[in-house]
């Protein structure tokens, strides 16, 4: 997590190894990573009857005496997402959808796809599918904001049904291991169950029974587990920023294909520090020549450059905030689970942001694992047994990697030049516009209903 606030000072130390030096375990089951996807799945293991650990290099984002989400950003994060109805329902769930809606989001009730060569467009509407929005953007860091507040939140509740004068404590559910970094992993056994030890870069250790990475793309955890991944660049990479157009957008997202990558106008909420809906998020994917020909661009040439390839669409781009570049490489890990290491969000599985799915496919991890760790407490399983979690890793990898094809046809589709797949591409984009039954189904599966 960058940008970090104030540092958790409710963050608890580890037990001590026992003084035969005998591991224990911290907790049952310790996720590693406090981003969008292990904050959430701390959050809805909280009934589980497991003790959870939560560990992050980064600190606490939220305020540790206050239930209001830490920040109120004067300007916009260029990393945004659209979350899907089902993403909603998980963070409803767990208490944070509230809390995002105080905060800067935008709810987006149509959206427009065309593309460079050619004249197939799509257009999709909320009112069509009887739904008020598509889904709703928002800002990466008010997320992990507004979920690192409910984690404070539920902390003082933790601590509130563990005070002495309780009649009848409730067990621990949460730990936080906060502002330490994953440098070792290690694998041992107590009274014949696994048990794992991470040693972290401060020089502390925690251990659990079940480890889960939640560390993003470029997860430690991931490789010292040796988890085997297929993995390739796409050759692209992705520039994003804030953008503000000359007219409004009237909550409209638009995609447009190009042939040198695709390129999204995802639209910003009006709020009081900044009005007027005419704010855009963008992610602009290009091959690698084009993306560094863009970024070395003056302001003025690049919202040009951008006014030009999104054909003018809100009447052109006036203002460009900083630009940021990612490079787009397309990995899946070939198992999720080895052992008792377990991998979810962008640490199993990271795909080209074209539309949008990246953290939506994070969340039904997240829902999956905690359905099936619940079941198998239920079925007195413990947290670690293989067939609770290969029950989770059969749930996930079909679907996921059932939406990375998606993707990868997407992406080779628009960038194909023969003619007769431009012909095929105009005639695919005709078609759905055309059978309204069609464009719904589409819609409804983009929001995830
Ligand atoms: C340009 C771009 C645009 C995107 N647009 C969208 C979009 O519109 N919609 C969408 O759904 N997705 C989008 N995505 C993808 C989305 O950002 C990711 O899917 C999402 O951030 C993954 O969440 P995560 O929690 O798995 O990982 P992350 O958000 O990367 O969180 C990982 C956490 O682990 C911690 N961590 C890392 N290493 C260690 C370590 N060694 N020790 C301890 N802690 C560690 C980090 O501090 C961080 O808190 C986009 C991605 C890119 C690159």
């Amino acid at each position: 997590m960058s940008g970090s606030n104030t540092p958790s000072s409710e963050s608890l130390e580890p037990r001590k190894s026992s003084a035969s030096g005998a591991a224990t375990a911290d907790c049952d089951v310790l996720i590693v990573g406090a981003g969008l996807v292990g904050a959430t799945l701390a959050l809805r293991l909280r009934d589980s009857g497991l003790s959870v650990g939560l560990l992050d290099k980064g600190v606490l984002r939220a305020p540790s005496d206050s239930a209001e989400p830490a920040t109120q950003h004067q300007s916009f994060d260029p990393r945004v997402v659209a979350l899907t109805a089902q993403s909603q329902q998980l963070l409803e769930r767990i208490g944070v959808w509230s809390k995002l809606m105080q905060t800067r989001h935008c709810p987006y009730t149509q959206m427009r796809v065309w593309e460079q060569d050619g004249t197939g467009e799509v257009e999709f509407d909320a009112e069509e599918i009887h739904e008020p929005s598509l889904g709703s953007i928002i800002e990466n860091s008010l997320i992990v904001d507004a979920l690192h507040t409910r984690l404070a939140e539920c902390l003082r509740e933790q601590a509130q049904d563990q005070a002495p004068d309780q009649k009848r404590a409730r067990a621990k559910w949460l730990t936080l291991f906060m502002g330490r970094g994953v440098s070792e992993l290690e694998h041992t056994q107590e009274a014949g169950r696994p048990l794992s030890r991470l040693h972290c870069d401060d020089g502390s250790t925690v251990s659990a029974r079940l480890i889960i990475a939640a560390d993003g793309g470029n997860s430690r955890l991931r490789d010292l587990a040796g988890f085997e991944t297929r993995e390739w660049d796409y050759g692209q990479k992705a520039i994003v920023t804030t953008i503000r157009t000359r007219e409004m957008h009237d909550r409209t997202a638009l995609q447009r294909f190009l042939t040198t990558g695709p390129l999204a106008f995802l639209p910003l909420a009006e709020s009081a520090e900044i009005p007027q809906g005419r704010h855009c998020s963008i992610v602009w994917s290009a091959d690698d020549a084009r993306a560094d020909e863009l970024m070395a661009c003056t302001d003025q040439a690049f919202n040009s450059q951008l006014s030009h390839a999104m054909e003018g669409a809100f009447g052109g781009v006036e203002w460009s905030d900083t630009r940021h570049v990612f490079p787009l490489r397309q990995r899946h890990a070939k198992h999720y689970v080895q052992g008792n290491v377990v991998l979810v969000g962008d640490a199993a599985h990271t795909i080209h942001p074209l539309a949008g799915q990246g953290v939506n496919l994070g969340m039904l991890d997240v829902v999956a694992l905690a359905e099936e760790l619940e079941a198998g407490a239920e079925a007195r399983r413990r947290p670690e047994d293989p067939l609770v979690l290969r029950r989770y890793q059969r749930r996930r990898i079909g679907p996921n990697l059932a939406m990375m094809g998606l993707m990868e046809g997407f992406k080779r589709g628009f960038s194909e030049q023969p003619i007769a797949v431009r012909w095929l591409r105009n005639v695919g984009l005709h078609s759905v516009n055309r059978v309204a039954a069609l464009r719904k189904a589409l819609a409804r599966k983009a929001l995830g209903i």
